[in-house]
This record gives C-alpha cells, structure tokens and sequence, in this order.
C-alpha cells in the first residue's frame, strides 16, 4: 500500500456529493490531496470560451471554500495534465490518483493516455462514473450501431435501471496531508473577463454545489409541474437554469433524477406530473447530446449527414455582426441575441429561433453561430451545443429538415405573445403595441411617434425581407440539391 496522499483530481465533477472518485479517494484510507489542473491544451480545438471561464472561476472558488469547510483545499495547477499529476506525484509522494470520466472525445484521449502512462510507472490510477447516466459505449441499438434519432435513443436508456447517486451527501472532513504541495492562486489564472462584460452574468445562476442545489429546488417550487407549457415561453422564468451546473459537474444527471423522484413523492404526484416528466426527457436530449459526440467526434466542426459538407453557405461578416450585436430588425432574435451577451444564457425556444434564423434566412454557416455560442454561453457544451446547431442548420441527428424554416415574426407572436421578453432586451421597442411589437415594420407612422421609435435610427429595418429570406434559403437548397443530382449522374 502507498504511503504517501492520495491525489483527487476534479474536472467536470466540482462538487462533493455523488463523487464516486472522491469516494474512492477517501476510501484509499490515505490523506486526500483534491487539486485541479487547467490544462486548456487537452480540451483541443475547444478550450473554455469567456463566458464559461467566468463560470468555472465562481465554480472553483466554491469548491475551494467547500472543501475548506471540510478540513481540506483545493491546489491548483496549471499546465499539461500528466507532467503535472507526475510532479505533485513527486512532491507529496502520492501512488494513487482518482477522477471521474469526461466524455468529449479530446479530453477522453488525454485521460485514457496520462492513466496508461501513470499505470506504467506504477501509480495506480481509478476512474469513477462522468456526467452521464450511461457509458455511451455501451448504449447501442439493435444492430449494434449508435443511435441517431432521440426517442428510440431514450427509450432504449429509460429501459434500462437508472443509475442512482453513490451519496446523497459529500463528506463531513476530508483528511488532510500533513505536507501540502504549492499550488497557484485562482485570481491569478485571469479566468474572468477583464471588461465589465460578466456584470450581469450572476443572473444566470451562482456557480457552485451549493448554487445549483438551490436552483433545482426553486425550480420544484416554482415552476417543474408547469414545465411542459411554460418552458417555451421566453418571458416566463420557467425552466431549471440547470445547463452551467450540469456541464461543470456541480450536480449529476443521477441527482436530477433521483431529486425528481423524491419531489414528486413528496407532492403525492405519482409516478411524476406531466411537467417533471417533460423536463426529465430535457436531461435525456443532453444524454443524446453526449451519445452522438461520443460516437461522432468530428461533428464539432463536421455535418453528421455528410452531404451537408457541400452546402453553399454565404458567409457574410456584416451579417454575422448584425446578429452578434442584436441588430438584425427582427424583435424576437435581437432579444435573444442581447440576453445571450448580457447574462451568458439564452432560453431554448430563443437559441432555436435565432439559430434558425442564422443559417437559414442568413445563410451563414452553423459553425460560426456555434462559435459565438461557445464563446458567450456560460453553460457552452461541445455535446449540446453542436447538437443544437446541427439540428436547427438540418444537418444532424433527428434534424428538423433544412426546408423547414421558422418565421421569427410568427415565432415571437406564438411564444411571446404579450411581447413582455422584448421589451425586456429591446428597451427601444418597448412602448409598441403587442399587435406590432414582433413586426415593427408594419406599424403605422403614428403608433411609432407614440411609442418614441424610429425606424431605421433607434431601431433597424429587418436585414433580410420577412418572406425574401425563406425564399433564398429554398432557393439555396433546391440549387444545392439539383447540383449534387447532377455530379451524382455525372459521375454515374
Ligand atoms: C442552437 C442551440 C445551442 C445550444 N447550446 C447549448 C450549450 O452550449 N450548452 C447547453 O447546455 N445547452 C445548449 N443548448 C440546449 C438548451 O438550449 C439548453 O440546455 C437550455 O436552454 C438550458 O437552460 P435550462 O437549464 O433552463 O434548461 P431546462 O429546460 O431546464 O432543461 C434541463 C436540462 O436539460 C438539458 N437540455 C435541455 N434542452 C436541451 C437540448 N435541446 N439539448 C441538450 N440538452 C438539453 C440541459 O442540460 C438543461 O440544463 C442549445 C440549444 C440550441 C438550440
């Protein structure tokens, strides 16, 4: 048996409960040295974008006070991850390392290769459940392939025994080395942006166990047992605002589950309402999210249906900047758009909306509106995220097909009726009528005087005709498609 700490390395698990590596740490019967290493290199072409990073900063600094609660710390460390784990290895004599799996498809190689190299030199190296219910290896349909449609997909896993929570608690006290290794200082590592941009990001959530715990209790409180009408309605607060949580590990989809179920026990609502039951299937997209990554690696950057390599994408960067900055005329998709940069969250119903409208009436490539997403989303997820833009360009699995294209206008009107969630992020268009607040443009001169809007100068004019940019966007498919049907007879 080693004598020197056991070393617990966290990465998308900050938090203590359900932790089966801290678990197994714990249970080496050696001191617990907890560190964490940013090692941006090992994420590959996706290191965190700066809305993220702000996330992950209050993420740490919670973590650290937790464990310092518990008798323990946090050491942090920068650098590549093996060359690290082998100098703390040195440092405090350390012959145990535990963490839990992440299943993106760089950051997995990392682990698979710094375990294999950890395992040669004799440190023995134990790897606990990720944030998943299930080892996407082993979910498969039944010819044995990878499953690309989501309702056979969650079938398939609500048949098997869903795994529970290895605690419902983290531990009183973490025993603590005598020695501590040196460890950097999280204000150092510059993780929050240096502009005032994050001023308003606590509104989409405090990081932390403690943060998401509180979240998912007012979520039961307020609003799980409507969930199934009010989660697309952008001006309600009607969904769990959970997404950061889960992708930084603060909280385990076991947890949700399980929390779920003991809820609806509680309410006498059994088995579930239909709200608890909706928001579940939720938690199952981004089980699909992380299948499809797992078994598609290149889709980050690649079209799952390949074709959809050839499409003939307009890039335009005025207007891809339009969109960024919430100035493209439409209502709903600038709203979204401004909420996005404000708070590092948008709602669902809106990233569709504007995702939609991005690479369809504006015929820009999915991968740049992705890009943005990365950079602004606190909760940006290589799994959801690309899921996300795959299924609004076509190009995905269980896609809404490319000629099925939303109208932003009558999209607005059916999901924000009152027109209560733009004159939240459109200040500049809040005086207008319900009637007129999703079409601007057709208001008449003086019910734009009455509301203070000028149109073209306080507010622009759509930068795409409603109807001209669904037809260009068929135009684009019907050409692109009549284009593959000759090389393909070309080529016959
Ligand atoms: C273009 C586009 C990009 C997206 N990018 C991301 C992203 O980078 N990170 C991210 O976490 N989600 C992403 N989503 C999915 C979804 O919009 C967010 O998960 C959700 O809005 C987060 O809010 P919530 O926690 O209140 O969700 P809730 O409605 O309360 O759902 C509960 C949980 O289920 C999961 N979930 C819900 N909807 C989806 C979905 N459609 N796909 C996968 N998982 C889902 C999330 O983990 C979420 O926290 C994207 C969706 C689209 C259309």
């Amino acid at each position: 048996m080693s004598e020197g700490p056991t070393l617990l390395c966290f990465g998308r698990d900050l938090r203590l409960a359900d932790n089966e590596a801290l678990r197994a740490a714990v249970g080496s019967g050696r001191p617990v040295v907890p560190v964490f290493i940013l090692d941006a290199e090992a994420e590959g072409n996706w290191p965190p974008g700066g809305a993220a990073r702000w996330w992950l900063h209050g993420s740490l600094a919670a973590l650290q006070r937790d464990l310092e609660t518990r008798g323990s710390r946090l050491v942090l460390r920068r650098g590549e991850r093996l060359e690290q784990l082998r100098a703390l290895c040195s440092e405090t004599g350390a012959r145990m390392v535990c963490w839990n799996r992440v299943f993106e498809p760089a950051a997995a190689a990392r682990d698979a290769a710094v375990r294999a190299a950890l395992e040669c030199e004799g440190v023995a190296v134990s790897v606990g459940a990720g944030q998943l219910f299930f080892d996407p290896e082993e979910v498969r349909n039944q010819s044995g392939r990878p499953f690309q449609v989501f309702t056979p997909f969650w079938r398939h896993c609500r048949n098997r025994t869903m795994p529970t929570p290895v605690s419902a608690a983290g531990p009183r006290t973490l025993p603590a080395p005598a020695h501590w290794p040196r460890g950097e200082a999280l204000e150092g590592w510059g993780l929050r942006p240096a502009l005032r941009w994050a001023a308003e990001f606590p509104e989409s959530g405090v990081p932390g166990e403690t943060g998401a715990w509180r979240r998912l209790e007012d979520f039961f409180a307020r609003a799980m047992d409507r969930y199934d009408g009010d989660r697309n309605q952008p001006a309600l607060d009607g969904t769990s605002r959970l997404s950061a949580a889960l992708h930084f590990g603060e909280l385990t989809p076991r947890q949700v589950w399980a929390a779920v179920e003991a809820a609806s026990r509680e309410s006498g609502v059994m088995p579930r309402s239909r709200g608890a039951q909706v928001f579940l299937d939720e938690v199952g997209w981004r089980e699909f999210a992380h299948h499809l990554l797992w078994h598609f690696p290149a889709t980050p950057a690649e079209p799952l249906r390949a074709e959809y390599a050839s499409f003939p994408w307009r890039r335009d960067e005025a207007l891809q900047r339009a969109w960024r900055e919430g100035r493209t005329g439409y209502p709903i998709v600038d709203a979204g758009m401004r909420q996005l940069w404000r708070t590092g969250w948008m709602h669902n119903r809106v990233r569709m909306v504007v995702a939609s409208f991005f690479v369809k009436q504006l015929l820009q490539p999915w991968q740049d509106g992705a890009a943005w997403f990365w950079d602004t989303l606190v909760d940006a997820d290589l799994a959801n995220n690309t899921l996300g833009w795959q299924w609004s360009a076509g190009c995905g699995a269980d896609a809404a097909p490319y000629f099925r294209i939303f109208n932003p206008v009558l999209q607005g009107e059916k999901f924000d009726p009152a027109g209560d969630y733009v004159r939240r992020w459109v200040p500049e268009l809040a005086q207008l009528p319900a009637a007129r607040i999703h079409r601007p443009w057709e208001a008449e001169p003086l019910e734009l005087a009455a509301a203070g809007v000028r149109l073209g100068a306080d507010y622009p004019y759509p930068l795409v005709e409603p109807k001209a940019g669904r037809e260009r966007a068929l135009q684009a498919l019907a050409a692109w498609r009549q284009g593959r049907l000759g090389a393909q007879e070309g080529g016959a």
